[in-house]
């Protein structure tokens, strides 16, 4: 078949992230050219279950009603105008919404959580919002605001405490991924992503994340189990935490800040903390004096799911992963699917605490001199108030416990293909880590593809996710029917029966 007139340019023109080009030039690649629900069509008029949401930012399917309709009402009023000098009327009410959406942890009785969850959550609420684009700028805002937060308010009466003062410290998890800004960039630790650019960086420290799986503490033989749950250890992980805030805070320059995604690390290959390691973390840095800065631009709004002990009858509003451990952090980062994956709109919440070491007289230069051309843009806000409407009331909140329920069900055949080591799932979020032998758990080399291949397989039967090295992703829109999703699994059980021959 000739290639499509639309593919043909891309061929020409168009350079893709993260994308091997010589590869992409050998292939026709799908061009879409709408959606529906969970569904993406092609310029061929071919058909595709979008089973990552479009890369983790679609929540409620393509083409949605209610977020067309919020951006269509926006359209006639104006697309956009500059939050330099200016206010608008949907990031101003989204603004609020977000900071509603971002409180304290309690359930709606007041009793969801532990009293000590409790008291962690009346730390300074999260009242200030500061918009940006992506995920990237979101971290980008938090990193900034950290390290002139630190600079300003240290206690600097000693010269060398001075000369420390000037240098805040950051740390953040093994694989971490925070975007790939410059600043973003230098926060994770992902070598293949991140070492070439070593030379425009500067040094953050890096500390064990918890991966149950491949944990040199686990001293636990691979079970067909979700590795977190069987695993034996003495949480050296946390251990771990405990000794790099020390060894930072006796060095006399306490970290300023620890990053980290929280209940799960997405791009470091879809890895889920055990229950209770958040928590934990938390207050290590805290009793150290560190900020904390929690990136949900995966995790947030809605995709931890709901509590396990309320999947029967879900009431919970926790939108965000944070809340499930009752931890509060100083800076909340979202993006992707804030607008229910439509516009690039992030934001990044904060305290009061933070927002007063930026005021002054103008002459002082304490302003935060930090900004884009699109910030705060009206239609991304009217599509995120419109996705937040849809989030919080109160059959979604039903049907997305029921999704989580349907895909752990789902999952569960997996474990009996030879290939499969490990099946986690975090609420929306799943990770299948495929493995050479799952007895061993030897992994693949990255050159062998696995994981691409898998997914080029899933893409022939009509089922689009990409892979995390070798862990496939699997985040399909809330709205997916229970057909559709059984149709995605089945996709990836024939996909790694077919490439890698189980
Ligand atoms: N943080 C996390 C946890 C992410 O998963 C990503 C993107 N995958 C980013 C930050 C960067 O977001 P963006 O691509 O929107 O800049």
């Amino acid at each position: 078949m000739l290639m499509h007139v639309l593919a043909k340019l891309d061929h020409r023109y168009v350079w893709h992230p993260f994308t091997q080009m010589r590869d992409w030039l050998r292939h026709e690649p799908p061009v879409i050219v709408s959606g529906r629900g969970a569904v993406l069509r092609d310029a061929n008029g071919r058909e595709y279950l979008d089973a990552n949401s479009s890369i983790w930012t679609n929540l409620h399917g393509h083409n949605n009603s209610k977020i067309n309709a919020a951006i269509q009402r926006q359209l006639r009023k104006i697309a956009h105008s500059s939050a330099l000098g200016l206010a608008n009327e949907p990031a101003s009410l989204l603004a609020e919404k977000l900071v509603a959406a971002a409180s304290p942890p309690l359930g709606r009785n007041g009793m969801l959580l532990s009293p000590k969850a409790r008291t962690a959550a009346r730390r300074p609420s999260l009242n200030k919002v500061f918009f940006s684009d992506d995920g990237s700028t979101a971290l980008e805002v938090a990193l900034k605001l950290a390290y002139e937060f630190t600079r300003r308010t240290r206690d600097t009466d000693s010269v060398s405490a001075r000369k420390k003062a000037s240098a805040p410290k950051f740390l953040s998890l093994e694989g971490a991924y925070h975007g790939d800004t410059v600043g973003a960039v230098a926060l994770g630790h992902i070598d293949l992503f991140h070492q070439s650019y070593s030379g425009l960086l500067f040094r953050t420290d890096k500390v064990m994340s918890p991966y149950c799986y491949r944990c040199p503490f686990n001293r636990a033989k691979p079970e067909r189990a979700d590795a977190r749950k069987y695993r034996k250890c003495n949480w050296e992980c946390i251990g771990k935490i405990e000794e790099k805030f020390s060894a930072q805070t006796k060095k006399g320059n306490p970290y300023a800040a620890f990053v980290f995604e929280p209940l799960i690390q997405g791009a470091a290959g879809m890895i889920p903390q055990p229950a209770g390691w958040l928590k934990r973390a938390a207050e290590i840095a805290h009793s150290h004096g560190a900020l904390l800065i929690a990136d949900e631009v995966m995790t947030g709004f809605g995709r931890a799911g709901v509590l396990n002990s309320e999947l029967r009858t879900p009431n919970s509003e926790f939108l965000f992963a944070c809340q499930h451990e009752g931890v509060q952090p100083d800076f909340l980062c979202v993006a992707k699917g804030m607008t229910g994956g439509y516009l690039p709109m992030a934001a990044t919440l904060t305290t009061q605490k933070i927002f007063d070491a930026f005021l002054g007289e103008y002459a002082e230069f304490k302003t935060f001199f930090h900004g884009h051309s699109y910030t705060a843009n009206q239609l991304g806000a009217a599509a995120a108030l419109a996705s937040l409407e849809i989030l919080q009331s109160a059959e979604p909140i039903r049907a997305r416990a029921r999704l989580q329920k349907h895909l752990h069900d789902e999952l569960q055949p997996l474990w009996s293909l030879p290939n499969v080591g490990d099946v986690r799932q975090v609420g929306l979020i799943a990770g299948v880590e495929l493995v050479k032998n799952w007895r061993t758990r030897q992994a693949f080399d990255l050159r062998e593809r696995a994981g691409i291949r898998v997914c080029e397989a899933m893409a022939k039967c009509g089922v689009l996710t990409r892979p995390v090295g070798n862990v496939i992703a699997l985040m399909p829109p809330y709205c997916v029917t229970p057909a559709q999703l059984k149709k995605i699994v089945s996709a990836l059980r024939d996909g790694i029966a077919a490439t890698l021959g189980s």
